[in-house]
């Protein structure tokens, strides 16, 4: 690889969210830390200090530890702020202060940078900005379903929603409820609460479709309010949609009442449900849901499985004839087919979401439910590259559920696709797979 930089060292770690920024470097919580934006290097960060960034001064992060997949990445895709992670312990050791480029797309962390290196990095920051800007007006320009793929978001705060409705996202894919409250988890099992989130959020989007996911508690997002047992290896364990139906009372029930009487009060909704691996838990929960809608006499909302547990995967046609959608989630996907766990820092080179056999099973996913007219969503962080989206879409899903940030280049890349370029990307996907590949691969068909 050319050097970059004269003189700065580069650390190496795994692409977290893309994006490049030029800051000083600082510790959480570090008192010398600026008043201007800083680039924050912790071990790790957890999803709730991550949605707490004050991002008029957080630039971007690097952490020690952490995987390219975990919710703390999830997060920060939702706030578009740049982000690497499983940089090893040498970043930890930086002086305060030290001047920093992050480099989000490569992984990497340039540190050091004064004199030319340093007019450098922040003409290429310059640059990146306004490319990204000439992207925004175009996806915005192009309106919302490039080569029939429709594109809503992700986690979007009520803060964010007056940008979706510019942008060219049809609604909110995947409204991941846990997330929502974050920081005041107490409130996670009170019905007036969940109602007025989600109602808000259906106002703020202009009466926009929002997919509500169901909680999805465990695994790297425990919640200590709730005094769940611990677990050997939480990511096996009691885990979405198993917890859910194992504490209905306190967990289910409250959030689809919730829910219902939001639809009846005109918002747009999707529910679907996290962590499914068997027919029996959606028809469980589905009934639970269906007679709070009969006693409500609310409108009835669709309802859908996430596609994440290979069980699931392997066994969809077993779903289509009950649910009314499928979301697969590529991010739990690849963790689980790969034996890879999302938060292993060990292993965050390794997780590769375009695996040979992760496109098989999106492939196979795509190709029992369209004959059966259930439209599939792709809602895990794979959508949100260009790369990601394009290899997604052709292997036949419907929609991509990506970040706000992402959309103009996802965009961009969908609008390039057309029907040889497809069938050359899936066949790629299909017989030698990998991100390595099928970047090269995509990149030099789509002129990306
Ligand atoms: C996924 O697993 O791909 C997904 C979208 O859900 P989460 O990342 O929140 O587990
Ligand atoms: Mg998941």
């Amino acid at each position: 690889m050319d050097r970059l930089f004269e003189n700065a060292a580069t650390h190496r770690g795994v692409s977290g969210t893309r994006g490049w920024v030029v800051a000083p470097l600082h510790g959480l919580n570090d008192p010398a830390a600026p008043q201007g934006r800083y680039i924050l290097v912790a071990h790790d960060l957890t999803p709730a200090d991550t949605a707490a960034l004050d991002l008029d001064r957080v630039a971007g992060f690097c952490t020690a530890s952490g995987g390219p997949t975990s919710h703390t990445v999830q997060v920060a895709h939702g706030l578009g702020i740049p982000a690497v992670v499983a940089a090893g312990t040498t970043v930890l050791e930086l002086p305060a202060g030290t001047v920093c480029a992050l480099d989000g797309d490569a992984g990497l962390l340039h540190a050091g940078l004064y004199g030319p290196d340093l007019q450098k990095a922040i003409a290429r920051e310059d640059a990146m900005a306004e490319r990204a800007r000439v992207r925004r007006e175009a996806a915005q320009a192009a309106g919302p379903a490039p080569g029939g793929v429709v594109l809503s978001t992700t986690f979007v705060k009520p803060a964010q929603a007056a940008e979706l409705t510019r942008s060219a996202a049809a609604g909110i894919g995947l409204l991941a409820t846990e997330l929502l409250f974050l920081g005041r988890e107490h409130e996670i099992t009170d019905e007036d609460a969940h109602y007025r989130a989600y109602l808000d959020l259906a106002r703020a989007v202009r009466g926009a479709e929002i997919t509500v996911r169901t909680l999805d508690i465990g695994g790297d997002k425990p919640v200590p309010a709730l005094n769940l047992p611990k677990e050997d290896n939480s990511f096996l364990g009691v885990r979405g949609i198993r917890l859910a139906l194992r504490r209905p009372d306190t967990l289910l029930i409250p959030q689809l009442r919730a829910l219902y009487r939001a639809a009846a009060d005109g918002a747009r909704l999707r529910i679907m449900f996290p962590m499914v691996t068997t027919v029996e838990e959606f028809t469980q929960a589905a009934a639970v849901a269906e007679k709070i809608c009969r006693e409500l006499a609310a409108p009835r909302i669709p309802l859908g499985v996430m596609v994440e547990v290979p069980a699931c995967a392997l066994a969809v046609d077993r779903f289509v004839e009950d649910v009314d959608f499928l979301s697969v989630g590529t991010n739990d996907l690849t963790q689980y087919l790969l034996a890879a766990s999302r938060t292993n820092p060990a292993l965050a080179r390794d997780i590769d979401p375009l695996h040979v056999a992760v496109n098989r099973t999106v492939a196979h996913v795509a190709d029992t439910a369209g004959p059966a007219g259930v439209p599939v969503s792709a809602c895990g962080g794979l959508a949100a590259s260009p790369v990601g989206a394009a290899v997604l879409a052709s292997l036949g899903v419907n929609s991509l559920t990506v970040t706000l940030p992402a959309i103009p280049a996802v965009h961009e890349a969908l609008s390039r696709l057309d029907d040889d370029s497809r069938q050359s990307i899936r066949h790629e996907a299909l017989t030698t797979g990998g991100t390595r590949h099928l970047t090269e691969h995509v990149t030099t068909l789509l002129g990306l």
